[in-house]
């Protein structure tokens, strides 16, 4: 069943003094079902971080509506919209002088009351999500003199702490070297398969995101280039315009690059049974 729907969306950016507006979405159209584990991806400017901002509510669109089990998230006020989204998004804020474990209790804003006190359920639910990002042993470490990837675990503990059934991250691997990245997937992985949470993020790593996403959303331009199950899309070869690889720069199955030839000679192998 679709938890989430996107219909026709449209974004158009004013720049400055009055010159040449953005069109960072036109006509955008997809749908994610619950539990789902779905990547966007496409080049740089291509208007994934604006999708998700849009989604998140963070920026508004100019047309075209957005639905969350079907009711138009427009009309949903803005603490229940809390309950049912969390985004970890790539913008930093300063959170100078709070440990791991403040910021990820953050994340309970929409839960507590008035005064913003925690109750022991709020504190169990900081503590399970910061375990389920391995971070738990940062929990009284300075958040600002964490590095990248301690700091990423940790943002992603909070969306995880806000307890929603969508979470949506905008580039949770980028500036991490392999290890982390795999193990952000694995998690994120996790809460798809045990926790029912449908998960959205933008991917730049189109090896990682056809072996672990369930549905792959391919943004070219201003426009959805293709979207669908990861195998529908690997076999269509979708991927490959989208990056604009040629020839075989790209194997599809295993999500492997290939450096074009640097030029010269051609060679030419020839291999017989044992
Ligand atoms: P991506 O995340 O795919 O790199 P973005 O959504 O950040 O792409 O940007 C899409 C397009 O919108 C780009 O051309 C970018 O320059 C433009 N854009 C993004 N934010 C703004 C803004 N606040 N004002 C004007 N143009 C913007
Ligand atoms: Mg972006």
């Amino acid at each position: 069943m679709s938890i989430l729907t996107v219909e026709n969306l449209r974004k158009v950016y004013s720049t400055r003094f009055g010159g040449n507006q953005v069109e960072a979405l036109k006509n955008v159209n997809f749908s994610v079902d619950e539990g789902e584990y779905v990547a966007i991806m496409g080049e740089s400017g291509s208007g994934k971080t604006t999708l998700l901002k849009t989604i998140a509510r963070i920026i508004k669109p100019i047309g075209g509506a957005i639905s969350l089990s079907g009711e138009n998230v427009s009309r949903m006020n803005g603490s229940r919209y809390a309950k049912e989204v969390s985004a970890v998004l790539t913008d930093r804020i300063s959170l100078d002088n709070c440990t791991a474990w403040d910021v990820v209790a953050m994340g309970r804003n929409p839960h507590t009351g008035f005064f913003g006190s925690l109750t022991a359920e709020d504190r169990r639910r900081v503590r399970e999500s910061l375990e389920a990002c391995d971070a738990w042993m940062l929990r009284d470490r300075l958040f600002h003199r964490l590095s990248d990837g301690q700091k990423q675990k940790v943002l992603i503990a909070r969306g995880l702490c806000q307890s929603t059934p969508v979470l949506l991250l905008d580039e949770p691997t980028s500036h991490l070297d392999i290890f982390y990245k795999m193990e952000v997937l694995q998690t994120l992985r996790t809460q798809c398969v045990r926790e029912g949470k449908t998960v959205i993020c933008t991917l730049h790593e189109p090896d990682l995101a056809v072996k672990c996403c369930d549905r792959l959303v391919l943004v070219k331009g201003d426009r959805i280039l293709a979207c669908g199950d990861t195998g529908q899309i690997v076999q269509s070869r979708a991927m490959e315009e989208l990056y604009g690889f040629s020839g075989r720069q790209f194997d599809p199955v295993l999500g492997l690059a290939e450096f074009p030839a640097a030029g010269g000679k051609d060679v030419f192998l020839a291999g017989a049974e044992e």
